[in-house]
């Protein structure tokens, strides 16, 4: 996420750690490499500027130079800077409606339609709402039919009617059902053209003006730049949105959308799409995502994550095992599982402070675990659970099962090896504690 842009802050400020004393010129050619840096990352030219001139007033104001470490001062500078730009504080969703009634706009191919899934399967599983899915989109029958492959992904129930051409009729019978039905949030997905036109608008508007929504979401490629900004421009324009959505920030995005559509559309960005999966979706917290930018990293949604992932059944049986020498590789694959969950690989090490940094040049597949699932995959259920039994012939075709090289199976079973014997002690006096600390 905004790699390119993490890198180049980091050279800007790396200007400040080559100096013994820091002097104004300093800190000017650090602001200027700033500004590059933000521009290179397709940030609108007068954002970049204004953003460097406020950063430099307040380095005035602080008096940046005669403090102990200027340098760090500065980072924090830029980093509350960052946070201000991306909105300041995290903006909620409006669910006060019965039903509550919320529109998405956006362009074809935003991820409009995978987004309503995510969200209603986010205000399901973790505001404990009962969503219903609307398919208003009547150009295209395959609009309606990916909006139920999705409802029936997340067993969310879709409102479609197939036959109708009056999108406005669609979502005010739809708010009828829902009523009827004890749903009490309704996420009504609307049609989108490929660019901006004026008979898409004039639709969205009639039915935003029919349904009177609590919540109008704009939904934006982040890939597409600055693109991105003149889109919701012209969408706020018509709609006056609440807030937007940021959809594939997994991929390889510069960050400039992220960084420009605050201060164009004075609009908070709300949630974040980070991937095609139904869970891949992230309340968007502004200055979080400034210290990631910033490779300061992201502990809080870290611990969060592993929160959310903790099962605490699962933990009391897994300590039992241990306790009874008991654990092997099928408890090793639940544990990947649980990991696998938290998120792909590369977004996780983004998370850890420093991390992304240090592993810039290693090469992360999203699928880290492949390798060793494969190689446990390949081994009989009793070599699982008695790894002992595993000799030099068996691992040779455990590897070749597997797709892997002998190597890399004495290299897991190593691990493994260590890892239980670790367990162990854990367990042992003194263990409990640190069992404790780790959560068991
Ligand atoms: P719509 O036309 O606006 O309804 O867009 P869709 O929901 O059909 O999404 C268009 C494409 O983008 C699909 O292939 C989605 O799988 C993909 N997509 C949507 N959101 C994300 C995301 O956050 N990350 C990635 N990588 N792909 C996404």
């Amino acid at each position: 996420m905004f790699d390119n842009l993490s890198d180049k802050l980091d050279k800007a400020f790396h200007i400040l750690k080559g100096h013994g004393k820091i002097t104004e010129v300093n800190v000017a050619d650090t602001l200027k490499e700033v500004r590059r840096a933000l521009l290179d990352a397709d940030v609108n030219f007068k954002i970049a500027k204004d953003f460097t001139a406020k950063v430099k007033d307040k380095a005035i104001g602080q008096d940046v130079l005669t403090t102990l470490q200027p340098g760090q001062l500065l980072v924090k500078l830029v980093k509350d800077e960052l946070t201000e730009l991306m909105g300041g504080d995290v903006a909620g969703v409006n669910l006060s409606g019965n039903p509550t009634v919320i529109l998405m706009s956006g362009l074809q191919g935003s991820g409009k339609t995978t987004f309503s899934g995510k969200l209603a399967n986010f205000l399901k599983t973790k505001k404990n709402k009962k969503p219903l899915l609307v398919a208003c989109d009547i150009y295209r029958p395959a609009a309606i039919n990916q909006l139920h492959v999705v409802g029936d992904q997340i067993g969310v129930e879709v409102y479609s009617e197939p036959e109708n051409k009056n999108p406005v009729e669609i979502a005010q019978n739809a708010i009828k059902h829902a009523k009827a039905n004890g749903f009490n949030v309704v996420i009504v997905d609307t049609a989108g053209r490929l660019a901006v036109d004026q008979e898409m608008m004039d639709e969205i508007a009639r039915v935003h003006k029919a349904i009177q929504p609590q919540e109008t979401l704009f939904v934006v490629d982040s890939m597409t730049g600055q693109d991105a900004v003149n889109t919701a421009k012209a969408f706020n324009d018509i709609l006056n949105f609440d807030g937007v959505i940021l959809t594939k920030l997994d991929g390889d995005t510069r960050g400039g959308a992220a960084l420009s559509i605050k201060s164009i559309v004075n609009k908070p960005i709300k949630f974040v799409g980070t991937g095609e999966k139904m869970e891949a979706i992230d309340v968007f917290y502004p200055e979080r995502m400034a210290e990631r930018i910033l490779g300061m990293g992201d502990v809080v949604s870290l611990v969060e994550r592993a929160q959310e992932q903790f099962d605490e059944e699962e933990a009391r049986k897994l300590q039992k095992k241990i306790a009874k020498n008991e654990f092997g590789f099928d408890d090793f694959l639940t544990q990947i599982q649980q990991v696998k969950k938290m998120g792909n690989m590369k977004d996780l090490v983004g998370m850890i402070p420093g991390a992304s940094k240090a592993m810039k040049d290693v090469e992360i597949e999203d699928d880290a675990f492949k390798h060793i699932e494969a190689i446990i995959y390949s081994m009989t259920p009793a070599e699982r659970s008695k790894p002992a039994l595993i000799d030099v012939k068996r691992k040779a075709r455990i590897a070749k099962g597997s797709g892997t090289k002998v190597e890399q199976v004495n290299q897991l079973m190593k691990q493994f090896d260590q890892m239980s014997k670790m367990m162990k002690m854990m367990q042992g006096p003194g263990g409990k504690n640190l069992m404790k600390m780790m959560g068991g």
